[in-house]
């Protein structure tokens, strides 16, 4: 192991919690409710089924390397020239290929905490100086802060927002005064993986239109994961400032990254917008419901614009979390410090948002 670098040596890897195959096997429940990834139990679009059975036998031949095909349908919904798209094995292959290409040893980043693992996990690795925002109190973004950490402009910024595990997001004046902000010294990444669900929502900004005229260097990342239900065949792009830079990024993605199966059901989930549209219907819905029982029994919630909720316990999130596994039930705890009493649960299918909060009942002293 000494051969490794440092940083890995270093390293805490990424906590992918647990499968439902895993869940089964150690406590011998059978019926699992999964609630831990922000996944879309409404499943994709039936014509993603019907196109994928008629791309399977075409799985002997390599996926095609420049993804024609989507790129070209998202070019024409996005009114962007397709060269500025660049796409990812899920969003997290993208963010690792832009720490790659941007980052170097002693480059500093600037992001926000708490965060998607990912978002620390690859610069840390390349030996980047990570300057984490908290959030301040009810999950709401620290504008001043982050404002203060690019007065010596990083290399990179990256954020999720609506942000991950929190579910807040920056409003559009808030947008405007970051954009304000930034120098041609420093890449913005604006991971949007919750877009189509923060869409639905009047307050949520229009982030590429504010991008738009923006004069230093930025890319906007979304995935196939969430609102279209493709989690499982790993598909995420990213809208870029320029040609130029979209360029740069592919040259350190592996050839084939995206994978035959995963660009034809892209294509065709983009086509069934009723689908799409009826997803984020449910799940918006429960997602007001559910906030409403945590409230009921008395946690903190914090307002959420994606497809999961951030809520304080009473116990450790870690207790909560064995004490939900014994149900069946799968959701994230945090651990990080300050966070230990917080969970994020994603928004399921009504049934299984019931089992979760029968389950959270359950396990509260009474
Ligand atoms: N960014 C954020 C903020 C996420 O929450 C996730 C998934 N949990 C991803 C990126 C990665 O998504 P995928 O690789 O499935 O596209």
């Amino acid at each position: 192991t000494h051969l490794a670098r440092r940083e890995v040596r270093e390293l805490k890897g990424y906590n992918a919690g647990l499968s439902s195959e895993q869940v089964s096997k150690r406590f011998g429940v059978t019926r699992i409710t999964k609630l831990g990834s922000n996944e879309n139990p409404h499943g994709p679009s039936p014509q993603v089924a019907a196109a994928l059975s008629k791309a399977l036998m075409d799985s002997g031949l390599y996926p095609d390397a420049s993804c024609t095909l989507l790129r070209g349908a998202l070019a024409g919904q996005l009114d962007i020239a397709p060269e500025r798209l660049v796409f990812g094995n899920g969003s997290e292959d993208l963010i690792a290929i832009l720490c790659r290409v941007f980052l170097d040893h002693g480059d500093s980043l600037v992001t926000i905490t708490p965060a998607f693992g990912l978002h620390t996990l690859y610069p840390h690795s390349l030996g980047a100086h990570i300057h984490s925002v908290p959030l301040l109190d009810g999950g709401r973004f620290d504008i001043d802060g982050l404002l203060e950490a690019l007065v010596e402009p990083p290399r990179v910024l990256m954020f999720s927002s609506p942000s991950n595990p929190a579910g807040s997001a920056l409003s559009a004046a808030q947008l405007d005064q970051l954009l304000n902000a930034l120098t041609p010294s420093t890449l913005l990444v604006f991971d949007e993986a919750y877009y189509e669900y923060a869409k639905t929502s009047p307050d949520y900004p229009d982030v590429l239109a504010q991008l738009a005229h923006q004069q230093s260097p930025w890319i906007v990342l979304r995935t196939f994961s969430k609102a279209y239900a493709l989690a499982g065949l790993r598909i995420g792009y990213g809208i870029v400032s320029s040609p130029a830079l979209a360029d740069l990024i592919d040259r350190l993605r592996t050839p084939f990254n995206v994978n035959r199966l995963a660009q034809v059901a892209a294509v065709a989930a983009l086509q069934d917008t009723t689908h799409l549209e009826t997803s984020l219907e449910l799940t918006t819905s429960e997602r007001s419901r559910v906030a409403q029982a945590l409230k009921d029994m008395g946690l903190t919630v914090v307002p959420s614009l994606a497809n999961f909720l951030f809520f304080e316990t009473t116990q450790p999130s870690e207790q909560v979390h064995e004490a939900l596994l014994a149900h069946g039930v799968i959701v994230k705890p945090w651990l990080e410090p300050g966070y230990t009493h917080w969970v994020r649960v994603s928004i399921g299918s009504r049934e299984e948002n019931d089992q979760f909060l029968a389950a959270l009942a359950a396990s509260m002293p009474h």
